[in-house]
Protein backbone atom coordinates (compact mmCIF):
# COMPACT_ATOMS: atom_id res chain seq x y z
CA UNK A 1 0.00 0.00 0.00
CA UNK A 2 1.66 3.26 -0.43
CA UNK A 3 1.90 6.32 1.83
CA UNK A 4 1.84 9.31 2.15
CA UNK A 5 2.76 12.37 4.36
CA UNK A 6 2.93 16.12 3.82
CA UNK A 7 6.65 17.04 3.84
CA UNK A 8 5.24 20.30 6.73
CA UNK A 9 8.62 20.46 8.59
CA UNK A 10 10.45 21.42 4.82
CA UNK A 11 7.34 23.10 3.59
CA UNK A 12 8.05 25.27 6.96
CA UNK A 13 11.91 25.46 6.36
CA UNK A 14 11.35 26.80 2.71
CA UNK A 15 8.74 29.63 4.00
CA UNK A 16 10.74 30.58 6.78
CA UNK A 17 14.09 30.32 5.17
CA UNK A 18 14.13 30.85 1.21
CA UNK A 19 11.47 33.00 1.20
CA UNK A 20 10.13 34.66 4.52
CA UNK A 21 6.86 34.57 5.49
CA UNK A 22 7.30 38.10 7.01
CA UNK A 23 8.04 39.27 3.83
CA UNK A 24 4.48 38.21 2.70
CA UNK A 25 2.83 39.43 5.70
CA UNK A 26 4.24 42.92 5.04
CA UNK A 27 2.38 43.24 1.24
CA UNK A 28 -0.85 44.96 1.69
CA UNK A 29 -3.86 43.14 1.45
CA UNK A 30 -1.66 40.03 3.09
CA UNK A 31 -1.62 41.64 6.84
CA UNK A 32 -3.21 38.61 7.85
CA UNK A 33 -1.14 35.32 6.30
CA UNK A 34 1.05 35.33 9.60
CA UNK A 35 3.03 32.85 9.96
CA UNK A 36 1.26 31.31 12.47
CA UNK A 37 -1.97 31.53 10.48
CA UNK A 38 -0.10 30.19 7.18
CA UNK A 39 0.91 27.27 9.56
CA UNK A 40 -2.38 26.35 10.98
CA UNK A 41 -3.89 26.61 7.69
CA UNK A 42 -1.11 24.44 6.11
CA UNK A 43 -1.60 21.50 8.68
CA UNK A 44 -5.43 21.40 7.83
CA UNK A 45 -4.68 21.35 4.42
CA UNK A 46 -2.29 18.49 5.04
CA UNK A 47 -5.00 16.25 6.76
CA UNK A 48 -7.06 16.65 4.28
CA UNK A 49 -5.07 15.43 1.66
CA UNK A 50 -3.54 12.32 3.67
CA UNK A 51 -6.81 11.42 5.56
CA UNK A 52 -9.59 12.31 2.66
CA UNK A 53 -7.74 12.50 -1.08
CA UNK A 54 -4.96 10.65 -0.91
CA UNK A 55 -7.20 7.23 0.12
CA UNK A 56 -9.52 7.64 -2.90
CA UNK A 57 -6.13 7.96 -5.31
CA UNK A 58 -5.08 4.26 -5.93
CA UNK A 59 -9.45 3.53 -5.80
CA UNK A 60 -10.05 6.25 -8.26
CA UNK A 61 -7.28 4.86 -10.53
CA UNK A 62 -8.08 1.06 -10.46
CA UNK A 63 -11.97 2.43 -11.18
CA UNK A 64 -11.57 5.49 -13.44
CA UNK A 65 -14.63 7.50 -14.20
CA UNK A 66 -17.70 6.44 -16.26
CA UNK A 67 -19.80 7.66 -19.20
CA UNK A 68 -22.95 6.84 -19.78
CA UNK A 69 -25.42 8.68 -22.08
CA UNK A 70 -23.14 11.57 -21.97
CA UNK A 71 -23.17 11.81 -18.33
CA UNK A 72 -19.24 11.33 -16.75
CA UNK A 73 -19.38 9.85 -13.33
CA UNK A 74 -16.21 10.55 -11.13
CA UNK A 75 -15.15 7.03 -8.86
CA UNK A 76 -16.70 5.94 -5.85
CA UNK A 77 -15.86 8.70 -3.14
CA UNK A 78 -14.71 11.33 -5.19
CA UNK A 79 -18.50 13.04 -4.69
CA UNK A 80 -18.24 13.39 -1.26
CA UNK A 81 -14.44 14.21 -1.20
CA UNK A 82 -14.72 17.07 -3.23
CA UNK A 83 -18.23 18.29 -1.13
CA UNK A 84 -15.33 18.16 2.04
CA UNK A 85 -12.86 20.00 0.18
CA UNK A 86 -15.70 23.09 -0.66
CA UNK A 87 -17.21 23.37 2.21
CA UNK A 88 -14.66 23.81 4.11
CA UNK A 89 -13.50 26.64 1.90
CA UNK A 90 -10.19 25.69 0.01
CA UNK A 91 -11.45 26.43 -3.62
CA UNK A 92 -11.28 30.20 -2.39
CA UNK A 93 -8.39 30.09 -0.25
CA UNK A 94 -5.96 32.55 -2.58
CA UNK A 95 -9.04 33.84 -4.34
CA UNK A 96 -10.63 37.55 -3.85
CA UNK A 97 -12.87 38.34 -0.69
CA UNK A 98 -15.02 40.54 -2.93
CA UNK A 99 -16.38 37.03 -4.47
CA UNK A 100 -15.98 35.36 -0.97
CA UNK A 101 -12.63 34.15 -1.53
CA UNK A 102 -10.04 33.89 1.75
CA UNK A 103 -7.54 36.22 -0.12
CA UNK A 104 -4.68 34.15 1.32
CA UNK A 105 -1.49 34.35 -0.90
CA UNK A 106 -0.66 32.70 -3.69
CA UNK A 107 2.08 31.13 -2.16
CA UNK A 108 -0.08 29.54 0.47
CA UNK A 109 -2.47 28.06 -2.09
CA UNK A 110 0.96 26.26 -3.97
CA UNK A 111 2.16 24.34 -1.22
CA UNK A 112 -1.52 23.41 -0.69
CA UNK A 113 -1.28 22.06 -4.28
CA UNK A 114 1.58 20.42 -3.82
CA UNK A 115 0.37 18.33 -1.45
CA UNK A 116 -2.82 17.56 -3.37
CA UNK A 117 -1.25 16.76 -5.92
CA UNK A 118 0.83 14.23 -4.19
CA UNK A 119 -2.37 12.69 -2.63
CA UNK A 120 -4.44 12.62 -5.82
CA UNK A 121 -3.23 14.53 -9.15
CA UNK A 122 -6.83 13.24 -10.72
CA UNK A 123 -8.99 14.47 -8.12
CA UNK A 124 -6.87 18.11 -8.32
CA UNK A 125 -7.25 18.26 -11.59
CA UNK A 126 -11.26 19.17 -10.90
CA UNK A 127 -10.34 22.29 -8.67
CA UNK A 128 -7.33 23.32 -10.86
CA UNK A 129 -9.04 24.18 -13.74
CA UNK A 130 -11.47 25.90 -11.90
CA UNK A 131 -9.12 28.04 -10.35
CA UNK A 132 -7.53 28.42 -13.77
CA UNK A 133 -11.00 29.42 -15.60
CA UNK A 134 -11.45 31.97 -12.61
CA UNK A 135 -8.07 33.60 -12.87
CA UNK A 136 -9.00 34.44 -16.34
CA UNK A 137 -12.45 35.77 -15.26
CA UNK A 138 -11.01 37.65 -12.82
CA UNK A 139 -8.79 39.39 -15.30
CA UNK A 140 -10.46 39.79 -18.40
CA UNK A 141 -14.21 39.14 -17.56
CA UNK A 142 -16.62 42.37 -17.95
CA UNK A 143 -17.56 43.14 -14.01
CA UNK A 144 -21.53 41.75 -15.11
CA UNK A 145 -19.48 38.73 -16.22
CA UNK A 146 -17.66 38.42 -12.76
CA UNK A 147 -20.54 39.27 -10.39
CA UNK A 148 -22.59 36.32 -12.39
CA UNK A 149 -19.82 33.99 -12.42
CA UNK A 150 -16.90 34.32 -9.66
CA UNK A 151 -18.64 33.98 -6.70
CA UNK A 152 -19.48 29.99 -8.14
CA UNK A 153 -16.09 28.99 -8.91
CA UNK A 154 -14.66 30.67 -5.84
CA UNK A 155 -17.59 28.37 -3.60
CA UNK A 156 -17.05 25.64 -6.03
CA UNK A 157 -20.47 24.59 -6.46
CA UNK A 158 -19.99 25.35 -9.97
CA UNK A 159 -16.57 24.17 -12.20
CA UNK A 160 -14.48 25.69 -14.69
CA UNK A 161 -12.60 24.21 -17.88
CA UNK A 162 -10.66 25.65 -20.85
CA UNK A 163 -11.47 24.51 -24.10
CA UNK A 164 -8.20 25.07 -26.56
CA UNK A 165 -7.46 21.88 -27.99
CA UNK A 166 -9.45 20.50 -31.32
CA UNK A 167 -9.37 17.06 -33.33
CA UNK A 168 -6.92 18.70 -35.68
CA UNK A 169 -4.45 21.30 -33.27
CA UNK A 170 -2.76 21.41 -30.04
CA UNK A 171 -0.12 23.09 -29.65
CA UNK A 172 -1.00 24.81 -32.74
CA UNK A 173 -4.14 27.01 -31.70
CA UNK A 174 -4.05 29.35 -34.30
CA UNK A 175 -5.20 26.47 -37.16
CA UNK A 176 -8.89 26.39 -34.40
CA UNK A 177 -12.26 26.00 -36.23
CA UNK A 178 -15.05 26.54 -33.42
CA UNK A 179 -17.20 29.37 -34.34
CA UNK A 180 -18.54 32.10 -32.42
CA UNK A 181 -21.81 34.30 -34.17
CA UNK A 182 -23.58 37.18 -32.50
CA UNK A 183 -26.73 36.39 -31.32
CA UNK A 184 -27.73 39.99 -31.05
CA UNK A 185 -28.80 40.13 -27.47
CA UNK A 186 -25.26 40.43 -26.60
CA UNK A 187 -23.98 36.98 -26.40
CA UNK A 188 -22.78 34.49 -28.70
CA UNK A 189 -23.39 31.16 -30.74
CA UNK A 190 -20.69 28.95 -30.51
CA UNK A 191 -20.46 25.57 -32.64
CA UNK A 192 -17.46 23.75 -32.72
CA UNK A 193 -15.65 20.26 -30.75
CA UNK A 194 -12.78 20.60 -28.37
CA UNK A 195 -11.23 17.39 -27.39
CA UNK A 196 -9.23 16.88 -24.47
CA UNK A 197 -11.09 18.79 -22.07
CA UNK A 198 -10.28 17.96 -18.39
CA UNK A 199 -13.35 18.52 -16.24
CA UNK A 200 -15.32 18.79 -19.21
CA UNK A 201 -18.63 16.97 -17.68
CA UNK A 202 -18.15 15.13 -14.30
CA UNK A 203 -20.41 14.81 -11.45
CA UNK A 204 -18.94 16.79 -8.89
CA UNK A 205 -20.75 20.25 -9.09
CA UNK A 206 -23.90 21.48 -10.71
CA UNK A 207 -22.93 23.60 -13.22
CA UNK A 208 -19.42 24.25 -15.63
CA UNK A 209 -18.70 26.74 -16.80
CA UNK A 210 -16.31 26.32 -20.19
CA UNK A 211 -14.24 28.80 -21.09
CA UNK A 212 -13.95 28.16 -24.89
CA UNK A 213 -11.64 29.75 -27.29
CA UNK A 214 -13.46 30.50 -30.94
CA UNK A 215 -13.07 32.85 -34.05
CA UNK A 216 -15.86 35.44 -34.97
CA UNK A 217 -16.98 35.53 -38.46
CA UNK A 218 -15.03 38.39 -39.47
CA UNK A 219 -11.55 37.13 -37.29
CA UNK A 220 -8.20 37.43 -39.26
CA UNK A 221 -6.30 34.09 -39.82
CA UNK A 222 -4.02 32.36 -36.89
CA UNK A 223 -3.57 33.92 -33.51
CA UNK A 224 -4.75 37.36 -33.98
CA UNK A 225 -8.05 36.03 -34.84
CA UNK A 226 -9.14 34.10 -31.67
CA UNK A 227 -11.52 35.42 -28.77
CA UNK A 228 -12.31 33.34 -25.60
CA UNK A 229 -16.14 32.70 -24.46
CA UNK A 230 -18.02 31.59 -21.03
CA UNK A 231 -20.32 29.02 -21.99
CA UNK A 232 -21.56 27.70 -19.12
CA UNK A 233 -23.43 23.75 -19.58
CA UNK A 234 -26.88 25.18 -18.07
CA UNK A 235 -27.72 29.04 -18.61
CA UNK A 236 -27.78 30.83 -15.25
CA UNK A 237 -31.06 32.38 -13.79
CA UNK A 238 -31.46 36.21 -12.74
CA UNK A 239 -31.28 34.77 -9.04
CA UNK A 240 -28.03 32.83 -10.00
CA UNK A 241 -29.43 29.68 -9.91
CA UNK A 242 -29.07 26.61 -12.32
CA UNK A 243 -31.60 27.06 -15.78
CA UNK A 244 -31.97 25.39 -18.97
CA UNK A 245 -29.54 23.54 -20.34
CA UNK A 246 -27.28 24.86 -23.18
CA UNK A 247 -25.99 23.43 -26.73
CA UNK A 248 -23.18 22.03 -25.10
CA UNK A 249 -22.55 18.17 -24.58
CA UNK A 250 -19.52 15.42 -23.58
CA UNK A 251 -19.36 12.94 -26.57
CA UNK A 252 -17.18 10.49 -25.16
CA UNK A 253 -14.00 10.51 -22.74
CA UNK A 254 -10.50 9.25 -22.98
CA UNK A 255 -9.48 6.06 -22.01
CA UNK A 256 -6.08 6.65 -21.03
CA UNK A 257 -2.32 6.33 -19.20
CA UNK A 258 -3.10 7.53 -16.15
CA UNK A 259 -5.09 10.88 -14.25
CA UNK A 260 -7.72 8.28 -14.51
CA UNK A 261 -10.29 9.63 -12.13
CA UNK A 262 -9.88 13.12 -14.21
CA UNK A 263 -12.36 13.18 -16.80
CA UNK A 264 -10.74 14.16 -20.16
CA UNK A 265 -14.03 14.43 -22.28
CA UNK A 266 -14.62 15.22 -26.13
CA UNK A 267 -17.51 18.32 -26.01
CA UNK A 268 -19.49 18.90 -28.67
CA UNK A 269 -20.76 22.94 -28.81
CA UNK A 270 -23.60 23.12 -30.77
CA UNK A 271 -25.24 27.13 -31.05
CA UNK A 272 -24.14 27.37 -27.52
CA UNK A 273 -25.33 30.64 -25.71
CA UNK A 274 -21.62 32.12 -24.82
CA UNK A 275 -20.43 35.55 -23.53
CA UNK A 276 -16.99 37.24 -24.65
CA UNK A 277 -14.05 37.41 -22.08
CA UNK A 278 -12.24 40.51 -22.61
CA UNK A 279 -12.17 41.98 -26.52
CA UNK A 280 -12.71 40.14 -29.67
CA UNK A 281 -10.11 38.79 -31.14
CA UNK A 282 -7.88 39.11 -27.97
CA UNK A 283 -8.70 35.59 -26.54
CA UNK A 284 -5.10 34.54 -27.00
CA UNK A 285 -4.21 37.04 -24.04
CA UNK A 286 -6.72 36.29 -22.22
CA UNK A 287 -6.07 32.46 -21.94
CA UNK A 288 -2.67 33.24 -21.43
CA UNK A 289 -3.67 34.24 -18.30
CA UNK A 290 -4.88 31.32 -17.42
CA UNK A 291 -2.03 29.17 -19.16
CA UNK A 292 0.51 30.63 -17.55
CA UNK A 293 -0.88 29.81 -14.07
CA UNK A 294 -1.87 26.34 -14.96
CA UNK A 295 1.88 26.05 -16.48
CA UNK A 296 3.33 26.95 -12.94
CA UNK A 297 0.38 24.90 -11.58
CA UNK A 298 1.44 21.58 -13.67
CA UNK A 299 4.90 22.22 -12.33
CA UNK A 300 3.71 21.81 -8.93
CA UNK A 301 1.85 18.33 -10.39
CA UNK A 302 5.37 17.49 -10.96
CA UNK A 303 6.53 18.51 -7.95
CA UNK A 304 4.21 16.66 -5.96
CA UNK A 305 4.50 13.13 -7.79
CA UNK A 306 8.47 13.74 -7.16
CA UNK A 307 7.56 13.84 -3.44
CA UNK A 308 5.25 11.01 -2.78
CA UNK A 309 7.57 8.93 -5.40
CA UNK A 310 10.06 9.51 -3.08
CA UNK A 311 8.20 8.90 0.22
CA UNK A 312 7.33 5.41 -1.30
CA UNK A 313 10.93 4.72 -2.47
CA UNK A 314 11.89 5.22 1.33
CA UNK A 315 9.59 3.48 2.67
CA UNK A 316 10.20 0.78 0.70
CA UNK A 317 14.11 0.33 0.65
CA UNK A 318 14.11 0.75 4.79
CA UNK A 319 12.19 -2.67 4.70
CA UNK A 320 13.02 -4.63 1.55
CA UNK A 321 16.02 -6.90 2.73
CA UNK A 322 18.07 -7.99 0.28
CA UNK A 323 21.90 -9.02 0.04
CA UNK A 324 24.65 -7.58 2.30
CA UNK A 325 26.16 -4.02 2.66
CA UNK A 326 29.55 -4.05 0.45
CA UNK A 327 31.34 -2.45 3.80
CA UNK A 328 30.18 -5.30 5.96
CA UNK A 329 26.50 -6.81 7.45
CA UNK A 330 24.16 -4.00 9.01
CA UNK A 331 21.51 -6.08 10.37
CA UNK A 332 23.11 -9.13 11.63
CA UNK A 333 19.74 -10.51 13.11
CA UNK A 334 18.10 -10.53 9.65
CA UNK A 335 18.56 -12.34 6.98
CA UNK A 336 19.83 -9.82 4.66
CA UNK A 337 20.08 -5.94 5.31
CA UNK A 338 17.41 -3.53 3.52
CA UNK A 339 18.32 -2.39 0.31
CA UNK A 340 18.42 1.13 1.86
CA UNK A 341 22.11 0.59 2.51
CA UNK A 342 23.45 -0.03 -1.52
CA UNK A 343 25.09 2.87 -2.83
CA UNK A 344 22.85 2.44 -5.85
CA UNK A 345 19.75 2.61 -4.42
CA UNK A 346 21.18 5.47 -2.55
CA UNK A 347 21.58 7.54 -5.47
CA UNK A 348 18.19 6.72 -6.59
CA UNK A 349 16.99 8.07 -3.72
CA UNK A 350 18.92 11.42 -3.28
CA UNK A 351 17.96 12.21 -6.55
CA UNK A 352 14.50 11.88 -6.01
CA UNK A 353 14.41 13.73 -2.75
CA UNK A 354 17.47 16.25 -4.03
CA UNK A 355 14.51 16.73 -6.99
CA UNK A 356 12.09 17.51 -4.96
CA UNK A 357 13.56 19.66 -2.47
CA UNK A 358 15.51 21.83 -5.10
CA UNK A 359 11.81 22.17 -6.62
CA UNK A 360 9.87 22.64 -3.89
CA UNK A 361 12.33 26.18 -2.79
CA UNK A 362 12.11 27.38 -6.05
CA UNK A 363 8.08 26.71 -6.82
CA UNK A 364 7.78 28.60 -3.41
CA UNK A 365 10.04 31.44 -4.57
CA UNK A 366 8.29 31.31 -8.14
CA UNK A 367 4.86 31.87 -6.33
CA UNK A 368 6.02 34.53 -3.74
CA UNK A 369 6.88 36.38 -6.63
CA UNK A 370 3.20 36.12 -8.03
CA UNK A 371 2.16 37.72 -4.83
CA UNK A 372 4.89 40.36 -5.27
CA UNK A 373 3.95 41.05 -8.68
CA UNK A 374 0.31 41.78 -7.57
CA UNK A 375 0.60 43.01 -3.87
CA UNK A 376 3.75 45.45 -3.81
CA UNK A 377 2.94 49.01 -3.78
CA UNK A 378 6.19 49.76 -5.73
CA UNK A 379 5.39 49.68 -9.73
CA UNK A 380 8.67 48.62 -10.39
CA UNK A 381 9.32 46.03 -7.44
CA UNK A 382 6.09 44.74 -9.03
CA UNK A 383 6.99 44.91 -12.72
CA UNK A 384 10.60 43.29 -11.81
CA UNK A 385 8.50 40.31 -10.05
CA UNK A 386 5.91 39.83 -12.84
CA UNK A 387 9.22 38.87 -15.10
CA UNK A 388 10.75 37.15 -12.97
CA UNK A 389 7.94 34.96 -13.14
CA UNK A 390 7.29 34.68 -16.72
CA UNK A 391 11.17 33.83 -16.61
CA UNK A 392 10.88 31.21 -14.54
CA UNK A 393 6.96 29.71 -15.69
CA UNK A 394 8.93 27.44 -18.87
CA UNK A 395 11.65 26.15 -16.04
CA UNK A 396 9.16 25.75 -13.42
CA UNK A 397 6.71 23.85 -15.78
CA UNK A 398 9.20 21.33 -18.24
CA UNK A 399 11.83 20.69 -15.37
CA UNK A 400 9.43 20.21 -12.52
CA UNK A 401 7.51 17.59 -14.57
CA UNK A 402 10.23 15.76 -16.48
CA UNK A 403 11.72 15.24 -12.75
CA UNK A 404 8.32 14.18 -11.07
CA UNK A 405 8.46 11.72 -14.06
CA UNK A 406 12.14 10.49 -12.98
CA UNK A 407 11.57 10.60 -9.77
CA UNK A 408 8.23 7.89 -10.24
CA UNK A 409 10.25 5.91 -12.43
CA UNK A 410 12.93 6.03 -9.54
CA UNK A 411 10.47 4.77 -7.26
CA UNK A 412 9.56 2.09 -9.84
CA UNK A 413 13.34 0.98 -9.44
CA UNK A 414 13.92 0.59 -6.33
CA UNK A 415 10.77 -1.31 -5.79
CA UNK A 416 12.29 -3.88 -8.54
CA UNK A 417 9.91 -6.05 -9.63
CA UNK A 418 6.65 -5.70 -7.28
CA UNK A 419 6.82 -1.32 -8.49
CA UNK A 420 5.71 -2.85 -11.68
CA UNK A 421 2.29 -4.18 -10.41
CA UNK A 422 -0.45 -2.14 -9.62
CA UNK A 423 -1.01 -3.34 -5.78
CA UNK A 424 1.68 -1.83 -4.88
CA UNK A 425 0.65 1.53 -6.16
CA UNK A 426 3.96 3.45 -7.33
CA UNK A 427 3.53 2.75 -11.06
CA UNK A 428 0.62 4.78 -11.08
CA UNK A 429 2.90 7.74 -10.72
CA UNK A 430 4.73 7.02 -13.45
CA UNK A 431 1.50 7.25 -15.56
CA UNK A 432 0.07 9.74 -13.93
CA UNK A 433 3.35 12.37 -14.27
CA UNK A 434 3.33 11.64 -17.88
CA UNK A 435 0.97 13.53 -18.96
CA UNK A 436 2.19 16.51 -17.22
CA UNK A 437 5.10 16.90 -19.48
CA UNK A 438 2.53 16.93 -22.52
CA UNK A 439 -0.74 19.63 -21.48
CA UNK A 440 -0.39 23.35 -21.07
CA UNK A 441 2.18 22.93 -23.85
CA UNK A 442 4.90 19.98 -24.12
CA UNK A 443 8.21 20.63 -22.83
CA UNK A 444 9.62 21.04 -26.06
CA UNK A 445 7.07 23.85 -26.35
CA UNK A 446 7.99 25.27 -22.94
CA UNK A 447 11.60 25.10 -24.02
CA UNK A 448 11.21 26.77 -27.15
CA UNK A 449 8.97 29.64 -25.31
CA UNK A 450 12.38 30.29 -22.98
CA UNK A 451 14.71 30.63 -25.80
CA UNK A 452 12.81 32.01 -28.39
CA UNK A 453 10.27 34.31 -26.12
CA UNK A 454 11.99 34.73 -22.31
CA UNK A 455 15.70 35.03 -23.71
CA UNK A 456 15.32 38.09 -25.88
CA UNK A 457 12.33 39.93 -24.18
CA UNK A 458 12.93 43.57 -23.76
CA UNK A 459 17.30 42.90 -25.01
CA UNK A 460 17.58 40.30 -21.72
CA UNK A 461 15.90 42.19 -19.37
CA UNK A 462 13.75 39.00 -17.88
CA UNK A 463 17.20 37.31 -17.78
CA UNK A 464 18.68 39.50 -15.59
CA UNK A 465 16.12 38.87 -12.87
CA UNK A 466 17.55 35.55 -12.37
CA UNK A 467 21.47 35.99 -13.14
CA UNK A 468 21.91 39.14 -11.12
CA UNK A 469 20.87 37.44 -7.54
CA UNK A 470 22.35 34.10 -8.34
CA UNK A 471 26.14 35.85 -9.23
CA UNK A 472 25.31 38.06 -6.05
CA UNK A 473 24.89 35.24 -4.00
CA UNK A 474 27.57 33.28 -5.41
CA UNK A 475 30.05 36.08 -5.05
CA UNK A 476 29.03 36.47 -1.34
CA UNK A 477 29.03 32.77 -0.73
CA UNK A 478 32.64 32.69 -1.75
CA UNK A 479 34.19 34.48 0.81
CA UNK A 480 32.60 31.87 3.15
CA UNK A 481 35.12 29.04 3.84
CA UNK A 482 31.85 27.06 5.12
CA UNK A 483 30.16 27.14 1.91
CA UNK A 484 33.38 26.55 -0.40
CA UNK A 485 32.42 22.97 -1.47
CA UNK A 486 29.16 23.82 -2.57
CA UNK A 487 29.59 27.00 -4.05
CA UNK A 488 32.47 26.18 -6.68
CA UNK A 489 30.13 23.43 -8.47
CA UNK A 490 27.65 26.01 -8.47
CA UNK A 491 29.80 28.86 -10.08
CA UNK A 492 31.10 26.27 -12.57
CA UNK A 493 27.95 25.63 -13.93
CA UNK A 494 26.45 29.07 -13.70
CA UNK A 495 29.34 30.05 -16.10
CA UNK A 496 27.93 27.52 -18.29
CA UNK A 497 24.68 28.79 -18.51
CA UNK A 498 25.95 32.29 -19.29
CA UNK A 499 28.37 31.01 -21.67
CA UNK A 500 25.18 28.77 -23.42
CA UNK A 501 22.96 31.67 -23.00
CA UNK A 502 25.48 33.95 -24.97
CA UNK A 503 25.78 30.79 -27.86
CA UNK A 504 21.88 30.70 -28.05
CA UNK A 505 21.28 34.37 -28.38
CA UNK A 506 24.67 34.80 -31.22
CA UNK A 507 23.37 31.79 -33.33
CA UNK A 508 20.04 32.15 -32.65
CA UNK A 509 19.75 35.44 -34.22
CA UNK A 510 21.26 34.17 -37.28
CA UNK A 511 19.73 30.77 -37.66
CA UNK A 512 16.21 30.44 -35.31
CA UNK A 513 16.60 26.74 -36.05
CA UNK A 514 19.98 26.99 -33.98
CA UNK A 515 18.04 28.29 -31.54
CA UNK A 516 15.15 25.70 -31.40
CA UNK A 517 17.63 22.33 -31.68
CA UNK A 518 19.34 23.87 -28.23
CA UNK A 519 15.91 24.85 -26.61
CA UNK A 520 15.55 21.50 -24.75
CA UNK A 521 18.88 21.19 -23.43
CA UNK A 522 19.22 24.77 -22.96
CA UNK A 523 16.34 24.78 -20.11
CA UNK A 524 17.10 21.55 -18.29
CA UNK A 525 20.50 23.09 -17.89
CA UNK A 526 19.16 26.67 -16.94
CA UNK A 527 16.84 24.57 -14.20
CA UNK A 528 19.44 22.40 -12.79
CA UNK A 529 21.53 25.67 -12.08
CA UNK A 530 18.43 27.26 -10.59
CA UNK A 531 17.56 23.96 -8.16
CA UNK A 532 21.64 24.68 -7.61
CA UNK A 533 21.30 28.12 -6.23
CA UNK A 534 18.50 27.11 -3.84
CA UNK A 535 20.64 24.28 -2.58
CA UNK A 536 23.35 26.89 -1.96
CA UNK A 537 20.51 29.44 -0.50
CA UNK A 538 19.13 26.20 1.81
CA UNK A 539 22.53 24.98 2.85
CA UNK A 540 23.83 28.32 4.14
CA UNK A 541 20.76 28.17 6.41
CA UNK A 542 20.93 25.23 7.86
CA UNK A 543 24.46 25.57 8.41
CA UNK A 544 23.68 29.07 10.22
CA UNK A 545 20.93 27.12 12.15
CA UNK A 546 23.21 24.09 13.23
CA UNK A 547 25.77 26.59 14.19
CA UNK A 548 23.31 28.63 15.83
CA UNK A 549 22.00 25.45 18.07
CA UNK A 550 18.47 26.52 16.61
CA UNK A 551 15.95 24.17 15.14
CA UNK A 552 15.75 20.73 14.28
CA UNK A 553 19.57 19.42 14.01
CA UNK A 554 18.41 16.06 11.98
CA UNK A 555 16.59 17.65 9.63
CA UNK A 556 19.17 20.39 9.07
CA UNK A 557 22.10 17.95 8.89
CA UNK A 558 19.95 16.18 6.01
CA UNK A 559 19.80 19.27 4.05
CA UNK A 560 23.48 19.67 4.11
CA UNK A 561 24.28 16.54 2.74
CA UNK A 562 21.30 16.69 0.27
CA UNK A 563 22.64 19.48 -1.34
CA UNK A 564 26.16 18.07 -1.40
CA UNK A 565 24.68 15.48 -3.21
CA UNK A 566 22.50 17.59 -5.29
CA UNK A 567 26.17 19.58 -6.67
CA UNK A 568 28.55 16.85 -7.03
CA UNK A 569 25.78 14.03 -8.88
CA UNK A 570 23.51 16.17 -10.32
CA UNK A 571 24.61 19.41 -10.97
CA UNK A 572 27.60 18.19 -13.49
CA UNK A 573 24.72 17.34 -15.75
CA UNK A 574 25.38 20.54 -17.08
CA UNK A 575 28.48 19.96 -18.36
CA UNK A 576 27.21 17.25 -20.79
CA UNK A 577 23.89 19.66 -21.92
CA UNK A 578 26.58 22.02 -22.73
CA UNK A 579 28.74 20.34 -24.98
CA UNK A 580 25.25 18.85 -26.78
CA UNK A 581 24.07 22.45 -27.38
CA UNK A 582 27.60 23.65 -28.71
CA UNK A 583 27.05 20.92 -30.98
CA UNK A 584 24.41 22.98 -32.78
CA UNK A 585 21.79 22.03 -34.97
CA UNK A 586 23.70 19.88 -38.08
CA UNK A 587 23.18 16.59 -36.24
CA UNK A 588 19.71 17.04 -36.13
CA UNK A 589 18.99 18.69 -39.19
CA UNK A 590 21.00 17.32 -41.61
CA UNK A 591 19.38 13.70 -42.39
CA UNK A 592 16.53 14.07 -44.92
CA UNK A 593 13.27 13.32 -43.97
CA UNK A 594 12.41 10.64 -46.32
CA UNK A 595 15.85 9.06 -44.72
CA UNK A 596 13.81 8.73 -41.09
C1 LIG B 1 -5.18 13.98 -20.30
C2 LIG B 1 -5.19 15.24 -21.09
C3 LIG B 1 -5.80 16.37 -20.59
C4 LIG B 1 -5.84 17.54 -21.35
N1 LIG B 1 -6.54 18.63 -20.88
C5 LIG B 1 -6.76 19.67 -21.73
C6 LIG B 1 -7.68 20.70 -21.38
O1 LIG B 1 -8.23 20.72 -20.28
N2 LIG B 1 -7.92 21.68 -22.28
C7 LIG B 1 -7.34 21.70 -23.51
O2 LIG B 1 -7.62 22.59 -24.29
N3 LIG B 1 -6.45 20.73 -23.87
C8 LIG B 1 -6.16 19.72 -23.02
N4 LIG B 1 -5.31 18.73 -23.38
C9 LIG B 1 -4.62 18.81 -24.66
C10 LIG B 1 -3.14 19.11 -24.50
O3 LIG B 1 -2.95 20.42 -24.04
C11 LIG B 1 -2.48 18.84 -25.87
O4 LIG B 1 -2.48 17.43 -26.04
C12 LIG B 1 -1.09 19.42 -25.95
O5 LIG B 1 -1.12 20.81 -25.95
C13 LIG B 1 -0.36 18.96 -27.21
O6 LIG B 1 -1.15 19.10 -28.35
P1 LIG B 1 -1.35 17.85 -29.33
O7 LIG B 1 -1.74 16.68 -28.50
O8 LIG B 1 -2.26 18.24 -30.42
O9 LIG B 1 0.09 17.58 -29.91
P2 LIG B 1 0.76 18.30 -31.18
O10 LIG B 1 0.55 19.74 -31.11
O11 LIG B 1 0.30 17.59 -32.40
O12 LIG B 1 2.29 17.98 -30.94
C14 LIG B 1 2.87 16.69 -31.22
C15 LIG B 1 4.36 16.77 -30.92
O13 LIG B 1 4.98 17.73 -31.78
C16 LIG B 1 5.68 18.72 -31.04
N5 LIG B 1 5.49 20.01 -31.69
C17 LIG B 1 4.34 20.56 -32.14
N6 LIG B 1 4.57 21.76 -32.66
C18 LIG B 1 5.87 22.03 -32.51
C19 LIG B 1 6.72 23.12 -32.83
N7 LIG B 1 6.24 24.23 -33.40
N8 LIG B 1 8.02 23.02 -32.51
C20 LIG B 1 8.52 21.93 -31.91
N9 LIG B 1 7.77 20.86 -31.58
C21 LIG B 1 6.46 20.90 -31.88
C22 LIG B 1 5.07 18.69 -29.65
O14 LIG B 1 5.99 19.12 -28.65
C23 LIG B 1 4.68 17.23 -29.50
O15 LIG B 1 5.78 16.48 -29.01
C24 LIG B 1 -5.21 17.57 -22.61
C25 LIG B 1 -4.57 16.42 -23.11
C26 LIG B 1 -4.59 15.26 -22.38
C27 LIG B 1 -3.96 14.03 -22.98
Amino acid sequence: MPIYKAPLEDVRFVLDEIVGLDKLSALPGYEEATPELVGQVLEEGAKLCEEVLFPLNQSGDGEGCHFENGVVHTPKGFKEAYATYIEAGWQGLACDPAYGGQGLPKLVNTMLEEFICSANLSFGMYPGLSLGAYNALAMYGSDELKQRFLPKLVDGTWSGTMCLTEPHCGTDLGIIRTKAVPDGEGSYKITGTKIFISAGEHDLTENILHLVLARLPDAPAGTRGISLFLVPKFLDRADGSVGPRNGVACGSIEHKMGIKASSTCVMNFEDATGWLVGEPHKGMRAMFVMMNAARLAVGIQGLGLAEVSYQNAVNYARERLQGRSLSGVKAPDKPADPIIVHPDVRRNLLTARAYAEGARALGALVAYNLDVAEKHPDTRTRRDADEFVQLMTPIVKALFTDIGFESANIAVQVHGGHGFVWETGVEQYVRDARICQIYEGTNGIQALDLVGRKLPQDMGRLLRHFFHPVGRDIEAAMQKDELGEFVMPLAKAFAKLQQATALIAQKGLKDPEEAGAAASDYLRLFGLVALGWMWLSMVEKAQAKLAAGDGDAAFLEAKVKTARFYMTKLLPQVNSLFIAITAGAKPLMEMDEAAF
